[in-house]
């Protein structure tokens, strides 16, 4: 029987991942396979912005993880939400579009990454970018992911920005422009008020392509290795095993936890871990899963006295608005402003704080829904020092991994989190709120002292989605993957995804990924 064999195999159809398979099949002579373990993106929700309210508790579209019992958080498993359908996470995040700040990518190049500088990578946020408004040499206008500024915003986002200013902060329309600091509201991965997903705006374009296959519902188990040669992968489809090979390279964007998880399966990482599990070592990488890091965030949430939060709108009027005329509050992406603020006065101009308002309540990744009206202010400390890890479960693939974020670990996190914490109270306490203000639901009025403030956190921070770095890129003892996102020791096989970012960005996390991707398609493309 022949073989069934493509140039390239794309392992998960997320941020990164359809990228590659644009790219790659751009080249008529390249037959590409993208294989994802989702559906495809049918689901209305996903497309309709305010739909993100919802995409947290469908099953279907989520892998739903938890990590183990965190002990600075008083032993919570904390829930992890990654996107399992065509687009990944960026089909079901808050599409709030942030590069981070120029020296998040001068550290990767001065911790050992030639060519991994902002100067560098500006290139190719850039080229994949389609900015619908702002147009200056930060900026690109032509690329497939559009950018846009939100067509709708709620009023009291509006509110929110004033009490910002009132309590001394700069307002800005640009949070990736040359400077990043200040507050305004965040442009968004949307096209004409629609949610502009990696599939949206890298597959659709090009999914009749004659040398692009997309196989959705089809679940990789593990590369296929002979020697140290990457050959192909094994997948579940239609409930048969089957192999796939790849002529030139298999390429893992499974995501943070995923492509980790398939390398361990495949006898990739630290043999004192694979032999537990009774998988036999092809190569001793001692980074696989290591380096985890995330942002944790915790949320202030106030009652609000005037019915004009998100908390009681009509559904129905707001779904019909959206379908019929692609406006309302049905395009906004609940996060619609926030910002970037600087407490270390020794790090010029280099934010260590990021912030999300919600004009509603929130609590929960809003799994838990409470009665009224409220408004939220999110904040995470951006370069947390706490370092986690990945394990496998068993040798299992349909196991998911045991995730290890050890938050708050190092002290300095503590500090940044309470630092922050008083900046979230010192916002919602500005005049700006005074006619709108009700009590304080979380964490309450009554809750003042350091002591309780710590308790509240540990009670209720949880993750805002970023989590990177478990196939870390760079030459160290726990880097995975070199400057090109080439595995170590292994020939044909790259990681191409948030995992291989070796420290995290001061922003969030989907168009950095995006851009990882355009730059090693691009360095890929440019070497056939
Ligand atoms: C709820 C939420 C809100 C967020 N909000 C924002 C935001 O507002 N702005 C922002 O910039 N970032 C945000 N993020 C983060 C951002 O979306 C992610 O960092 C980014 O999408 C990661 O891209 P990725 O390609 O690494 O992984 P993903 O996009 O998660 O893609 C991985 C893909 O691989 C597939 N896959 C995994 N394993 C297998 C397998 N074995 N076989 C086949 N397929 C597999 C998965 O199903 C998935 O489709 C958010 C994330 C979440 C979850």
């Amino acid at each position: 029987m022949t073989k069934l064999t493509f140039d390239y195999i794309v392992v998960g159809g997320g941020s990164a991942g359809c990228v590659m398979a644009n790219r790659l099949s751009e080249n008529p002579d390249c037959k590409v396979l993208l294989i994802e373990a989702g559906s495809k993106d049918w689901h209305p929700y996903i497309h309709m912005p305010a739909g993100i309210s919802k995409l947290v508790n469908i099953n279907s579209l989520n892998w739903g993880y938890y990590t183990e019992p965190e002990a600075q958080l008083n032993n919570r498993k904390l829930y992890w939400p990654r996107g399992k359908v065509l687009g990944g996470s960026s089909s079901i995040n808050a599409m709030c579009y942030c590069r981070g700040h120029k020296k998040d990518y001068d550290l990767w190049e001065s911790s050992g990454n030639h060519g991994w500088s902002f100067k560098d990578v500006l290139p190719y946020f850039k080229k994949s970018e389609n900015n619908h408004r702002i147009i200056n040499e930060y900026h690109g206008n032509s690329g497939y992911l559009n950018v846009s500024d939100l067509k709708y915003h709620n009023p009291l986002s509006d509110v929110f920005l004033q009490a910002c200013e009132e309590s001394g902060y700069n307002i800005t329309d640009d949070f990736n422009g040359s400077k990043q600091r200040g507050f305004g509201f965040y442009q968004v991965t949307q096209n004409n008020g629609s949610r502009n997903s990696s599939a949206q705006a890298y597959l659709s374009p090009v999914k009749s392509r004659d040398n692009l296959t997309i196989w959705t519902k089809s679940y990789c188990q593990k590369v296929l290795l002979e020697k140290n040669t990457a050959k192909g992968v094994e997948v579940i489809r239609s409930g048969k095993t089957q192999s796939v090979f790849a002529s030139k390279e298999v390429i893992l964007s499974g995501g943070a936890l995923n492509s980790p998880q398939l390398l361990m399966l495949s006898g990739i990482g630290r043999t004192q871990d694979l032999s537990k599990h009774n998988i036999k070592t092809q190569h001793d990488l001692q980074g696989v899963g290591m380096n985890l890091q995330d942002h944790l965030d915790v949320c202030l949430v106030q009652s609000c006295n005037q019915k004009i939060t998100y908390d009681t709108l009509c559904e129905i009027k707001a779904g019909m608005q959206y379908y019929l005329f692609k406006s309302g509050p049905g395009t906004s992406n609940a996060a619609e402003a926030g910002g970037f603020l600087k407490t270390d006065l020794n790090n010029e101009e280099w934010p260590d704080l990021q912030f999300h308002f919600v004009p509603a309540i929130l609590d929960d990744h809003g799994r838990n829904r409470m009665k009224g009206n409220g408004y939220t202010l999110h904040m995470c400390y951006l370069r947390p020092e706490s370092r986690g890890k990945l394990e496998l479960a068993s040798n299992n693939p349909h196991q998911p991994v045991k995730i290890y974020a050890n938050y708050l670990t190092e002290s300095n996190d503590w500090n940044y989190m309470k630092k922050g914490f008083e900046i979230q109270r010192q916002i919602f306490s500005a005049s700006a709120f005074d006619e709108l203000r009700d009590k304080e639901i979380f964490p309450g009025d009554d809750i003042q002292s350091e002591k309780q403030i710590e308790e509240f956190i540990r009670n209720k921070a949880e993750t805002i989605y970023h989590p990177v770095g478990t196939c870390k890129m760079g030459n160290d003892e726990l880097s995975v993957v070199d400057g090109k996102l080439r595995v170590h020791g292994i020939e044909n096989l790259r990681v191409v995804d948030a995992s291989i970012m070796p420290t995290l960005v001061s922003g969030n996390t989907n168009a950095p990924t995006i851009m990882i991707a355009e730059k090693i398609s691009d360095e890929i493309l440019s070497s056939v």
